[in-house]
């Protein structure tokens, strides 16, 4: 008897074997199994002949999804995601998988048609409909952004898009077909600039290696052109007939790459993929990259999941965001297991950024990655960095005379300024001045932070809200202060200064609303706004031509921070917030105010010198012992009970004693956010000089960690984790 063995998406490690007579499987097929009372999709990985439990007891597969099961790579990356970050199989396979095909009763959507972009099409000037004309508008920058389009999507653009597109097809313009079997013009890419020799070099020993596996890192500061090196290797790999996966870290930078890309690439596919699509629309493109008919993936840490069957290449930009490491569930990193895909697929790995993280700084130094560097702006100069050193006087809004000084100039000459600080809300603390009560949040060991408009108490970690008090709860006292400033107190303090300017704060609260982000981006280039304030939400990769200041106000904190990884992040994100000044024709200026003009991090921004810095902190990490000279997996837990936790944590320990050759285990302590709504969080961290040795242990721990699951204490391993 053929039995399949099936991983589901349940928190445990083991298998579950069906019965598979009467169907005709392969591992990677999806298929409905009866499961407890209930029905679920499962994955095959596997079939046998026997298995342990009885045939009389052996449940019988129900149904075989009607999808194309998936390619060995994809079921290998799944296996190997599982194994290194010692995470139930079932629950890494389902973790990227459309919520679609995640249903026992999913059928295949009816043979639509599409429409496609024709050469004619194209070449169409934009002139070619009037200004008020926003429907056709629209529909042709859908058009022109993905080459294809669904029904589906076309009716998302608008309501008369079937008719339209009906008309232009009549006209030659677009191409109806149907959506299985799509056939997308050949990728012909518009000319791109002539390239620098820097560009040229890293394209051509990239593209010598196309065909096998190498991984490559690209340093470059924001400007220098990696998204032209990309470009240009994208084509070659096109016209090979082959796909590439892009991955950036923020779902809000795909638009404007997007249309990018549309731009160079008129006709070729490109699907974007991320969490914030409608599940209909996500499991289209999900099928269009299965079926190779997507020729771009574009997307954020989940698109790596994606089944690619003719990858021809990877690209990782902006490797050092942390946000391609998961940070629940399966904490897993994109950037490394591209890595990893790409050695199963034989295809180059290019990891780019312009503050590599010194994991792969260090894998370039020692030679693992190759090495590629471009180290000037072909469109513009670099920006010059001046500190503007200022004591604890500062007014409660916290800008200093220069910082002002700089942005009327900015407005008087119709330019641009942004002002960054990485906190929003209008103050990070409600304090008494009276007896230096300040208000915390009931359920977790932090400030709540003060919300100007909605007069709230907010916590930022969650969620928890409160009214503003009106008096000290402590003393009685009246005299309530806001401590610190958030972007909210930035943006009063402008607005009274500016009031003819137009002031646009850009945050997470700010943005919260669905198109919000798209509304802020008109804004940002239709010249309505002059001053931008602004989180890390702005500092990512966005290209704003007509911003030439950058005002960075409140960097300090982070110097004070206990993290060893506080100083590598807060130079990535300097460096990449003074990248967005001066991008065009126009020079760019970094004001960073602080009280120590002198630290490292600041001198080596001055000097937009990435690797006299990393070299640094690389030294600095050999000599204390931290990564990447030695690895690390830590294990967390959390409860109510804060004694349940340590005990948990000294029990876990207690189960490997004593510790391997190799491996050092620390006390278990409380993490640096020791109490969040309301459960006590602690880990323990284990260590060793050996990948593998690291490995060995974590495989043979985590089953009997698992076994003594205590059901008041949850917990997660998590391997090479980005913090404690
Ligand atoms: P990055 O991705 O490193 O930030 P981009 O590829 O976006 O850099 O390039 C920055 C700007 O410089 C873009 O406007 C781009 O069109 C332009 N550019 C890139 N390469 C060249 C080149 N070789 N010659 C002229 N302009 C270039
Ligand atoms: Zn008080
Ligand atoms: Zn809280």
């Amino acid at each position: 008897m053929v039995i399949a063995r099936v991983a589901l998406d349940v928190p445990v490690a083991e298998l579950f074997d069906y019965a598979a007579a009467g169907h005709d499987l392969r591992p990677g097929h999806l298929v409905a199994v009866p499961f407890g009372r209930k029905r679920q999709v499962g994955l095959v990985v596997g079939l046998a002949q026997h298995s342990a439990i009885p045939d009389a007891r052996l449940k019988r597969i129900e149904r075989v999804l009607p999808v194309e099961p998936l390619p060995e790579a994809t079921l290998k990356l799944i296996h190997f995601c599982s194994d290194y970050y010692h995470h139930p199989l079932g629950q890494v396979a389902f973790v990227a998988l459309p919520t679609a095909l995640r249903r026992v009763g999913y059928v295949a959507a009816r043979a639509s048609s599409c429409f496609a972009l024709t050469a004619a099409g194209h070449a169409l000037p934009d002139e070619q409909f009037p200004k008020r004309a926003t429907a056709m508008r629209g529909l042709m920058a859908a058009l022109r952004a993905s080459g294809v389009l669904q029904e589906s999507q076309a009716r998302t653009v608008t309501p008369r898009a079937m008719a339209l597109l009906r008309e232009w097809a009549d006209r030659g313009w677009v191409q109806q077909q149907l959506a299985e079997t799509a056939q997308v013009p050949a990728a012909i890419a518009t000319q791109g600039p002539p390239l620098t020799d820097e560009q040229q070099s890293a394209v051509d020993r990239i593209t010598s290696s196309l065909g096998s596996f190498s991984p490559w890192l690209l340093e470059g500061v924001t400007g220098s052109g990696k998204t032209e090196v990309y470009f240009r290797l994208i084509e070659k790999v096109l016209a090979a007939g082959r796909q590439v996966l892009l991955m950036v870290p923020e779902i809000n930078l795909t638009p404007q790459l997007e249309a990018r890309f549309a731009d160079r690439f008129p006709g070729a596919r490109m699907v974007s993929l991320h969490s914030g699509l409608a599940e209909g629309e996500r499991c289209e493109r999900w099928l269009a990259a299965r079926s190779g008919t997507a020729q771009v993936v574009l997307g954020t840490r989940l698109a790596l999941f994606t089944p690619m069957p003719r990858a021809g290449l990877i690209i990782v930009d902006e490797e050092h965001d942390g946000s391609f490491k998961q940070q629940d569930g399966v904490r897993y990193s994109a950037r490394d297991l591209a890595v990893f895909l790409g050695n199963l697929q034989q295809v180059p790995v290019l990891l780019g950024s312009a503050t590599p993280s010194l994991e792969s700084y260090h894998n370039a130094r020692s030679k693992r990655f190759g090495s590629l560097r471009l180290t000037r702006r072909p469109a513009a100069d670099p920006p010059r960095v001046r500190m503007v050193e200022v004591g604890g006087d500062l007014p409660p809004h916290g800008l200093s005379n220069p910082v002002f000084d700089a942005i009327s100039g900015r407005l008087a000459r119709g330019e641009q300024s942004l002002v960054f600080i990485n906190r929003r809300g209008f103050a990070p603390a409600l304090m008494c001045a009276a007896c230096g009560w300040a208000a915390e949040c009931s359920r977790c060991s932090a400030r709540v932070v003060w919300h100007l408009q909605d007069k709230r108490l907010r916590c930022h970690h969650c969620g928890h809200e409160e009214g503003l008090p009106r008096v000290c709860p402590t003393c009685g006292n009246q005299d309530l202060r806001g401590l610190g400033q958030g972007t909210q107190r930035v943006e009063q303090a402008l607005v009274e200064r500016y009031p003819d300017a137009k002031v646009l704060r850009v945050d997470r609260d700010s943005t919260r609303r669905k198109h919000a982000w798209q509304a802020i981006r008109e804004d940002i280039h239709g010249d309505r706004a002059g001053i931008l304030v602004g989180t890390q939400m702005l500092a990512k990769g966005h290209d704003f031509p007509k911003l030439t200041l950058v005002a960075i106000v409140n960097p300090d904190a982070a110097l004070y921070a206990t993290d060893f990884r506080a100083a590598e992040r807060l130079f990535q994100q300097l460096m990449q917030v003074s990248g967005r000044a001066g991008r065009a024709d126009r020079p760019g200026e970094v004001l960073v105010q602080t009280r120590f003009p002198d630290h490292p991090v600041y001198r080596a921004l001055m000097a937009q010198d990435f690797r006299g810095f990393a070299d640094e902190l690389l030294e600095e990490r050999r000599r204390a012992g931290f990564p990447p000279f030695v690895f690390q997996a830590v294990l967390r837990a959390e409860a109510h009970d804060e004694r349940a936790v340590e005990a948990f944590l000294a029990r876990s320990a207690g189960l490997v004693a004593p510790s391997p050759e190799g491996v050092t285990f620390y006390d278990p302590v409380p993490a640096t956010l020791a109490r969040v709504a309301g459960r006590h969080r602690w880990h323990l961290l284990v260590q060793s000089g050996s990948r593998a040795a690291l490995q060995r242990l974590l495989s043979a721990w985590r089953p009997r960690i698992a076994e003594g699951r205590s059901s008041r204490v949850r917990w997660s391993l998590d391997v090479d984790p980005l913090d404690l």
